[in-house]
């Protein structure tokens, strides 16, 4: 008679199971200048219509427009797998003439969710917190200028030390492949010359597949991935229906590797680094700015220094809690 099997090798099975049932959560963000196809290509990520009810702003509007925050949330399932996304999206960035310091609301928004987590964790009902984090943002770059701009720089120099930044250029279906190339070396080239961190691919464990380390090799070279969004399906381009672009000379697909990096992206994202950049978001971004909440409370002098203020100011500025007497 078998007997039943009782031992570790049933945890992952567990711990799927039970991960699986709570589903997860994702926050992701969106930023970049106006009309470079972000509310698209999220649409097309997601296959959904998070934009429905968005109003476009007039020009004579976007000259003095600040930049403001938006949520906007949508539960996504895929092979039984239930995904509750959260989109913050950036609308009015870079748009008014003047648009010295329009990134602040976008790290104070950043800030605030690490403040909201640090306070839900040192309360009395640490587990059933609700994670507003930011555990991604793509950064939108243009297809026609010259690699990054200043506001592009200023922008991601304010924001790569609190979020895992995933860099892209939106409509590429503007550049040939020969451009695209080297328009990404020159992107590489300046992230690294301006010392911007953006989210690091962790490396291959030595035991996958060959496939998967192909596909993970070729994911890290596209960075930053160029895409192309639409939401049409078109139907006379080949034998099925695709999602694409319709011009008088031809039909860029949306999904084909030949054409944009849109798979890539959405691989990464849906498929294989979900759970990664949620774990570089706990273990590195929140735990440097609850390092440095925690810094600010022991630091000699802090107590000298909050008695002197009014009393409103003598708690942590970051976390909200009171100063430490002695
Ligand atoms: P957002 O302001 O960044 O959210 O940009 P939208 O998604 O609203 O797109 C602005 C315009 O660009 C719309 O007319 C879109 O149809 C078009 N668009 C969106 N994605 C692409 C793309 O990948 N390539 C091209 N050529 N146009 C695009």
């Amino acid at each position: 008679m078998d007997k039943e099997y009782v031992g570790f090798a049933a945890l992952p099975n567990q711990l799927h199971r039970k991960s699986v049932k709570k589903g997860f959560d994702f926050t992701l963000m969106v930023a970049g200048e106006s009309g470079l196809g972000k509310s698209t290509l999220i649409n097309s990520l997601f296959l959904t219509n998070l934009y429905e009810d968005r109003q476009l702003p007039a020009a004579s509007d976007r000259l003095s427009q600040t930049l403001t925050i938006e949520r906007r949330g949508v539960e996504i399932e895929e092979g039984g797998i239930k995904v509750k996304l959260t989109l913050v999206d950036t609308p009015g960035f870079g748009d008014s003439v003047d648009c010295s310091n329009c990134w602040l609301p976008v790290v104070h928004f950043i800030e605030e969710q690490f403040e909201q987590y640090l306070r839900d964790e040192s309360g009395l009902n640490r587990k059933n917190i609700q994670d507003s984090r930011v555990h991604c943002c793509l950064y939108f770059i243009s297809p026609f200028g010259r690699g990054l701009r200043p506001l592009d720089v200023a922008f991601l120099r304010a924001v790569h030390e609190k979020v895992n930044i995933i860099p892209v250029i939106g409509k590429a279906d503007a550049l040939m492949p020969k451009e695209a190339q080297a328009l990404k070396q020159k992107i590489r080239d300046q992230l690294k010359e301006e010392e911007i961190n953006i989210y690091q691919f962790p490396d291959c464990d030595s035991d996958e597949d060959e496939d998967f380390k192909r596909q993970d090799a070729k994911m890290k070279e596209s960075i930053p991935f160029a895409v192309v969004g639409s939401c049409e399906v078109v139907r006379d381009s080949g034998p099925r229906p695709v999602r694409g672009r319709c011009y008088s000379w031809g039909t860029v697909e949306v999904e084909n590797p030949h054409h944009c990096d849109f798979l890539n992206l959405r691989r990464m994202l849906v498929q294989t680094h979900l759970q990664d950049l949620k774990e570089v978001t706990h273990d590195l971004l929140y735990e440097g700015y609850r390092a440095r909440c925690l810094q600010s409370l022991a630091r000699p002098g802090a107590r000298d220094r909050s008695s002197r203020r009014a009393p409103r100011r003598s708690r942590c500025p970051c976390c909200r809690w009171p100063r430490q007497r002695s």
